[in-house]
């Protein structure tokens, strides 16, 4: 974080403040253990904070240490707006664009006197906060959070709580630091936060050993979805609504799924289409490898975006239109999927 913006942010928090801490629509466990993380921070400082989600979050991240305390927006809309209303700062985190919160939160937020403070490492961060602080080299918003508290205060500062939801956001936004995201500075700052009592195998385990029978199930009916156009280096699954249902579907249970598509060797692009009627649209999430930005191509087909090799978008035609279209878009792209690599 450049000297400015903390500056900046130093001067916002120089006596005890009315904090909410707010990450996106659908909270992944980057956006939930930044905010955690910074929450147990500031709390520490004297701040009096506040978690907010726009929406629940997986059974899998329940366990992160303050998870229990997060006010869900969509639960809890008026002591929501109430807390949202005595808020002196509102830091958002792990987006770059209000709209990720979705409505009416957005609308909320927009009319707010409060001070923002935004840290996030998606590409084309809005300018509405008072101070920015992006980052789209950042493995995670978490790694982000890290050197935010070690700008403002030292990593002495850091706490077993800090350092288990930091390391959590960390972990899972580098897909276990594999994502060429992660820098040799987030290995670092992992190891930091081990010594800080983070216990990785235990985080691991929690995250990525807790599955029910039934997302195990769907995986197969999704791997049996698997659909390969070789010569334009890409693949994708499909999702409806029928096979969600079928299989007990809980939020979070396709988390990962598109990863097995890209995995397939010659793959430099894969893309996962999940139904979901209840908001009548599609849900897509984009994977690359190398050069191939999906941020670009979910912003320019999808309503979407993220980050350059992982993005997310929607579309709100039924799910053999979205197919077709998406088919028929893809061979414009053939040369920068041939040469993605
Ligand atoms: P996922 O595919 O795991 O939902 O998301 C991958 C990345 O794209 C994440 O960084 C996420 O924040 C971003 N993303 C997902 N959906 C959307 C969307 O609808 N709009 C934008 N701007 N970003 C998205
Ligand atoms: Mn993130």
């Amino acid at each position: 974080m450049n000297k400015e913006t903390t500056e900046v942010v130093k001067n916002l928090l120089n006596s005890p403040q009315n904090i909410v801490i707010i990450g996106h629509r659908n909270p992944d466990g980057d956006a939930l253990g930044s905010c955690l993380g910074l929450s147990f921070y500031l709390k520490g400082e004297g701040h009096n904070t506040t978690v907010l989600m726009p929406n629940d979050f997986p059974d899998f991240l329940k366990w992160m240490p303050g998870a229990d305390d997060i006010l869900i927006y969509e639960k809890e809309i008026e002591k929501s707006n109430e807390t949202l209303n005595q808020a002196d700062i509102v830091f958002t985190l792990d987006f770059n664009d209000l709209s990720r919160v979705g409505d009416p939160l957005r609308g909320v937020l927009e009319a707010s006197s409060a001070n923002f403070v935004m840290i996030d490492h998606h590409q084309q961060p809005s300018d509405y906060a008072i101070a920015t602080y992006s980052d789209v080299k950042m493995s995670s918003t978490a790694e982000m959070v890290y050197h935010f508290i070690d700008a403002l205060a030292g990593i002495d500062k850091l706490s077993k709580e800090i350092a288990t939801n930091l390391y959590t956001g960390i972990m899972t936004d580098t897909g276990s630091f594999r994502f060429s995201s992660t820098s040799p500075t987030t290995h670092k700052v992992a190891a930091k936060l081990i010594e800080t009592g983070a216990e990785s195998a235990i985080i691991h385990q929690n995250v990525y050993d807790n599955n029910s029978p039934e997302r195990i199930k769907l995986l197969g009916v999704a791997l049996n979805n698997l659909h390969l156009i070789p010569e334009l280096h890409t693949a994708y699954i499909t999702l409806t609504q029928r096979e969600l249902d079928e299989n007990n579907f809980r939020k979070g249970d396709t988390e990962g799924f598109v990863n097995y598509a890209l995995s397939v060797k010659g793959i430099v692009f894969a893309v996962i289409f999940i139904e979901n009627k209840q908001e009548s649209i599609v849900k897509i999430s984009f994977r690359s490898k190398g050069t191939f930005s999906v941020n670009d191509f979910a912003r320019n087909h999808y309503s979407g975006g993220g980050h350059i090799n992982a993005a997310g978008g929607k579309s709100s035609q039924d799910l053999n239109k979205t197919i077709n279209e998406f088919i028929s878009i893809l061979p414009r792209y053939k040369n920068e999927l041939a040469n993605a690599q």
